[in-house]
């Protein structure tokens, strides 16, 4: 049988499946189908890989195959819903190893072609290791900024913009010598990653507060496009197309995300953004206001409620943290069976991952219709009876609006403060992700109700079911 026209057969197939799998996840109604849709074709693509090995070498891929589905149904078996985005980074940092890793063992592996075949071999192996470098150490520092094991605060190295600028420079010149003579190039090649790997350190580590997300989905286009230079470097042309997809569309969806975010693309490209030299420390708006904030109770919120006649939930972090996805669907199902309009708020950047709170309300059951984005539904606030921000924080943050001094000044938020009466759910006096205080929680029309986002939903759910 024609092991090599089997095998690229089930190339396009797979190709032909991870398109459409993207397609499907780009709305809640397909989702699902396209992560089915994606399985498979990863299934096909590793059967079709196999076909086209030395039978001696099956049994080691057989081996490495299971250990990796073992570790990978053990890893997301156990993964709390709020720890996917540190899995999701340090995922990356895999690829980004493995792609440094198959670099160097076609390096060592002394196959060096000449002509033009030399030039794209030589090309795919220098920028794979390089971004794979990149990739690996960023990922790395995203995975520990992300579960709080390296502070969040973003590093501001003297000059360095410039320090980027001329190791960059030194990387694309040292290819030159390295491209001349790839056999005796190890030396080279080594110094490449060494820069490789201090930039993707330096530039997540100048990374502050809320600007997280954007970087996530930067070094997961990373991970793409070094896949893709292992795949000219291997001649895997599904290799190509599947880190040309998850290079192309991390970058699309970092593009979306720094224009929710009021960023600039170039300078997320170029790394090194977030707060500027020379900010504040983060602080209350200046001139904003000044006290405590005024708590309500569970009674006289559902008093609120019950008078309203339009509702808006902002859900945040904190409603994954205390899994209330499910109360809070089933209060939005009593207030529409009492005629209230109820309608969900979802920031951008809510939560912890690209479209964490879609994900919570969609296993919730929620229906999508009520489930409105911010550029959707911000006008609607000054309309609006009852705010409900259900373990939100940065997201409904007004200092974004008015205070230069803060490292989220610039980010659009929702406009919770613009509603009649605005409830926040949170447990105590707790920041958000970024670090600042909040002036929403200072607002003469905001109320909160202290305590554990869940608990509080279903003693606010009990109240107007029995009253
Ligand atoms: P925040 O992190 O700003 O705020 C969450 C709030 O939830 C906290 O103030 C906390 O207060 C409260 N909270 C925590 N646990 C509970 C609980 N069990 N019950 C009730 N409240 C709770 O969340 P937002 O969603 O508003 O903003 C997301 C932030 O994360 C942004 O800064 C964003 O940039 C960043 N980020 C987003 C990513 C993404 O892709 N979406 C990725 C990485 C970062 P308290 O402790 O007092 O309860």
């Amino acid at each position: 049988m024609d092991m090599t026209g089997l095998s690229t057969a089930a190339y396009i197939a797979a190709s032909a499946l991870f398109i459409r799998s993207l397609g499907g996840l780009s709305s809640p109604v397909t989702a699902r189908a396209g992560n089915t849709q994606g399985m498979v074709g990863m299934a096909l693509a590793v059967c079709a890989t196999a076909l086209l090995l030395p039978p001696a070498a099956l049994p080691i891929l057989a081996g490495v195959v299971v250990v990796g589905l073992g570790i990978g149904a053990v890893l997301a078996q156990r993964v709390a819903m709020t720890s996917m985005p540190q899995l999701v980074a340090i995922l990356h940092s895999f690829v980004g190893l493995a792609a440094a890793l198959v670099g160097y063992a076609s390096q060592l592996g002394g196959e060096h072609p000449t002509g033009a075949e030399g030039v794209v071999h030589c090309c795919a192996l220098y920028a794979g290791v390089f971004i794979g470098a990149v990739t690996f150490t960023g990922s790395v520092v995203a995975w520990g900024k992300l579960e709080g094991k390296i502070r969040s605060k973003p590093l501001m190295l003297p000059g360095r913009h410039a320090l980027n600028l001329f190791l960059v420079i030194a990387v694309v010149a040292m290819a030159v010598p390295y491209a001349m003579d790839p056999a005796n190039g190890m030396v080279y090649l080594l110094v490449m990653t060494a820069i490789g790997g201090f930039l993707g350190w330096h530039m997540v580590m100048a990374i502050g507060g809320a600007d997280m997300p954007v970087v996530v989905s930067m070094l997961n286009s990373y991970s793409g496009w070094a896949a893709a230079a292992d795949g000219f470097l291997l001649q895997n042309d599904l290799l190509i197309v599947t880190g040309a997809l998850v290079g192309s569309s991390g970058a699309i969806l970092s593009y979306i995300m720094c224009k929710a975010m009021a960023r600039s693309f170039w300078s997320v490209i170029l790394g090194g953004f977030g707060a500027d030299e020379g900010a504040a420390p983060a602080k209350a708006a200046v001139g904003g206001p000044v006290g405590e904030p005024i708590a309500t109770d569970v009674d006289t919120l559902v008093k609120e409620l019950a008078g309203a006649s339009s509702v808006i939930i902002v859900p945040g972090y904190g409603m994954a943290v205390a899994q209330a996805q499910h109360p809070v669907c089933a209060l939005t199902k009593n207030l529409r069976a009492r005629g209230v309009e109820v309608r969900f708020a979802i920031h951008p950047v809510a939560g912890r991952l690209p479209g964490h709170m879609n994900v919570l309300l969609a296993e919730a059951n929620l229906p999508y219709d009520l489930v409105l984005e911010m550029d959707e539904i911000n006008d609607d606030f000054d309309e609006t009876d009852v705010v409900l921000v259900i373990g939100a924080n940065d997201i409904v943050n007004p200092g974004a609006l008015d205070d230069p001094s803060s490292p989220i000044y610039g980010m659009p938020v929702l406009h919770a403060w613009e509603a009649k009466r605005v409830v926040v759910f949170k447990r105590g006096k707790g920041a958000g992700y970024a670090g600042v205080e909040n002036p929403l929680f200072l607002h003469e029309c905001t109320r909160m109700l202290y305590g554990d986002a869940k608990k509080s939903v279903d003693a606010l759910l009990a109240g107007l079911e029995s009253g």
